[in-house]
């Protein structure tokens, strides 16, 4: 029997876990066959690479980002080649298989929740029609009239059932790609919008395969591993261990990211984060509201106080990437609510702040309350709430806008120095304010389409508008935001055209001056060393992978201290600042830079 697993993810750099488990439990007993697409590519060359395999039954995993084209795939692969079995899979189409079974004749399975063991065990019986009403999770064309799957079991209660699925992958699988790995299943939480918060308890894998699988990773030279637990630390003891053991396998260029409850953390492994390699761990910490009484209502144990305490904590390290999230659209949170929960998490400045929007998911214990907080939402895959008793479309239709703009031009890291000056002097305790106030500068450019440089304007505009007469702020020094703005420009990258509006145009005498300061500074070893360069680099080399710009301030001293707590300060004198493009460290790190005091 030849099977295909097959997935649509929503990135190419994403691959998909869940079909390399179904593989490593049949390939044994059938040749089943693994290809992911995506969802960018044309469904008419998707459906022509599966018909050319010529597979007895292709199998899809569903989620909410490729449903709808998923079943367009799934209805022609039917009507081209009737005999060719159609099995779906995945959160998207468990809690609802029934119905989804009744009301689309041309998938034959449907596995709702973890599918495994069913998988394994239809592939063994598969020609046993009378036999498929004793999988516990499979829903058929053949037998579903027989069945009680509300009683049933949707979960693989035992996870060392399931055969490791990276021991044997090969360097070229995971080029370029983010590999997702986990080593628990369940929530120890329930909060109220969320499909984990219906299977109780948390499953682990054992912890020697763990070891051997990761290792293997970071043999083969991966540069990022997501972890799906979906509360990394829901276990101390278990968190220590393997954060330990990534810390000893560390080779340096690696980065492991996790979803973890923030308040849940404590000393033991605060200390040993704190010795991490910067750069080796990433966070991703849902506090999605600060007000109790949302957060009360939704079921969501945690509370602000002791999220923030913590944040700060890992942000005094300066070593961890953290991600925040929020959610707009939940109960008891209007517009001026939600703006302060903004403002709560923005004060903390996180690495990136994520503002999601409630989904009324299937299956999920919110379904309940949709009366008793009026949630009109859309009725088609993501299920976003359009409005609540607390929030009017209008105000929701405002935040998307406001999200579009955080997404662009915080959570990038492009604008990394200019937002946090504009915030620490102008928007203290007001973050909300800064993206709405930067939406309404780019009103009439389309947010979707702006390029680089026109966000640069943008930002000056901002700054300009913050001087002017009626909004004169004696602590904000335009001047210095702008050089600001050109420091984050040269931070993008190589990129040797620095606007107009971002510089002063130097003389021509000036510039054939600065060249030959330049190239004096390249000729001298000592100097190429201090600025990253290894030991035996050419200075013809080492020429072309440096920028050079007269700054009037400091940035070096700047960029120093803000990373100290305390007032910073802006020391004033003409400059060169020297950057190496050659010396990025990590996603988000910054390029080596010297300054040289302007003394042509
Ligand atoms: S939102 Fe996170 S913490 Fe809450 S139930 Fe879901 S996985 Fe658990």
């Amino acid at each position: 029997m030849k099977i295909l697993l097959t997935t649509l993810n929503s990135k190419f750099i994403h691959s998909n876990l869940a079909i390399k488990y179904l593989d490593a439990m049949i390939r044994d007993k059938v040749d089943s066959v693994v290809e992911e697409f995506t969802i960018n590519e044309d469904i008419e060359d998707i459906l022509s690479k599966i018909m050319i395999g010529g597979y007895d039954m292709v199998a899809f995993s569903c989620y909410i980002w490729n449903i709808e084209r998923t079943m367009k795939i799934a209805e022609n692969i039917k009507k081209i080649s009737p005999e060719t079995l159609i099995l779906i899979g995945g959160p998207e189409v468990t809690y609802d298989a029934e119905s989804t079974l009744q009301r689309h004749d041309f998938i034959d399975f449907i596995i709702a929740g973890e599918g495994e063991k069913a998988l394994s065990d239809l592939v063994d019986i598969i020609k046993e029609p009378e036999r498929f009403k004793e999988i516990t999770n499979l829903y058929s064309r053949y037998s579903s009239e027989d069945m009680d799957f509300e009683s049933r079991s949707l979960v693989v209660t035992d996870l060392s059932i399931i055969p490791p699925v990276y021991l044997d992958t090969k360097k070229e699988d995971i080029e370029n790609k983010i590999v997702y790995y986990e080593t628990s299943r369940g929530c120890t939480f329930s909060c109220s919008y969320c499909l984990s918060s219906t299977t109780k308890g948390v499953r682990f894998f054992d912890y020697e395969r763990i070891k051997a699988e990761l290792s293997h990773l970071v043999k083969l030279g991966a540069r990022q591993v997501k972890f799906v637990d979906r509360t990394f630390n829901s276990d101390e003891k278990k968190a220590i261990e393997i954060i330990s053991f990534l810390m000893e396998i560390d080779d340096g260029n690696i980065n492991f990211h996790f979803e973890i409850t923030a308040h849940l953390l404590q000393k033991p492994v605060l200390d040993l984060i704190k010795k991490a390699r910067r750069g080796l761990f990433q966070f991703e910490i849902g506090v999605q509201s600060t007000n109790d009484e949302t957060l009360n209502e939704v079921r969501r144990a945690n509370k602000f106080e002791e999220v923030s305490k913590n944040v700060l904590e890992i942000k005094s390290y300066a070593n961890i990437h953290q991600h925040l999230d929020l959610i707009a659209g939940l109960p008891y949170e209007g517009l001026t609510r939600f703006k302060k929960s903004f403002n709560d998490v923005f004060s903390l400045k996180p690495d990136a702040l994520q503002l999601g929007f409630l989904k009324i998911l299937k299956g999920s214990p919110i379904e309940n309350t949709i009366e008793k907080h009026g949630y009109k939402y859309r009725s088609y895959p993501p299920y976003e709430v359009l409005s609540n008793k607390y929030m009017t479309y209008k105000d929701m239709d405002k935040l998307k806008t406001v999200e579009n703009v955080l997404d662009r031009f915080y959570n990038t890291g492009r604008f990394k120095y200019s937002i946090e000056y504009l915030y620490d002097r102008v928007y203290e305790n007001t973050g909300y304010n800064l993206f709405e106030d930067l939406a309404a500068v780019i009103s009439d450019n389309n947010i979707n389409t702006i390029k680089k440089e026109e966000e640069f304007r943008a930002m000056k505009i901002l700054g300009m508008n913050r001087v002017s007469k009626e909004n004169s702020n004696p602590d904000f020094n335009i001047d210095f935001f702008v050089e600001l703005l050109r420091l984050d420009y040269i931070n993008m990258g190589r990129n040797p055209n620095i606007p107009a509006f971002l510089t002063k145009k130097n003389e021509d005498e000036t510039e054939r001056e600065l060249k030959e300061f330049i190239f004096e500074f390249t000729r001298n070893q000592e100097n190429l060393i201090q600025l990253g360069f290894k030991e035996d680099v050419h200075y013809k080399d080492a020429y072309k992978k440096i920028n050079w710009s007269i700054f009037e301030y400091d940035m070096v001293q700047y960029i120093s201290e803000i990373r100290k707590p305390g007032v910073v300060n802006i020391k004033k004198e003409k400059n060169v600042l020297i950057v190496n493009y050659d010396s990025k460290k990590g996603h988000n790190g910054d390029y080596k830079m010297l300054r040289r005091l302007y003394e042509i």
